[in-house]
């Protein structure tokens, strides 16, 4: 068989390339194969509820898929709805919305 890296020819039952170093994957996995992003799933999830608790999942999911693994847009999206999150309860907040909308809550 063929690195995938270097397209060396090396044995069939080589685990690492001894050319270049790279491990060798068996089966059918595609060379791209990237691990499950939890974080970024995470990050995505929480976004929603807590803008703190997407940015710190989504931030850690962004730097696992700069490092191999899947999901990089979930995180990205997980940091830009947290924002959007953060921003609409500063804007709910300063604009005396909320309490608006509590006493609203309360009255009914
Ligand atoms: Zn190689």
């Amino acid at each position: 068989m063929f690195c995938r890296k270097c397209g060396h020819e090396i044995p069939n039952d080589s685990n690492v390339c001894q050319y270049c170093g790279e491990e060798v994957v068996y089966g059918s996995r595609p060379s791209d194969y990237k691990p499950t992003n939890g974080m970024a799933i995470a990050g995505l999830i929480t976004a929603f509820i807590s803008p703190l608790l997407g940015w710190i999942f989504g931030g850690i999911g962004l730097k696992r898929a700069n490092n191999g693994y899947g999901g990089k847009w979930m995180a990205i999206l997980a940091i830009i709805i947290a924002t959007a999150n953060f921003a609409y309860s500063m804007y709910m907040v300063s604009t005396g919305k909320l309490d608006e909308l509590l006493n609203q809550f309360m009255n009914q």
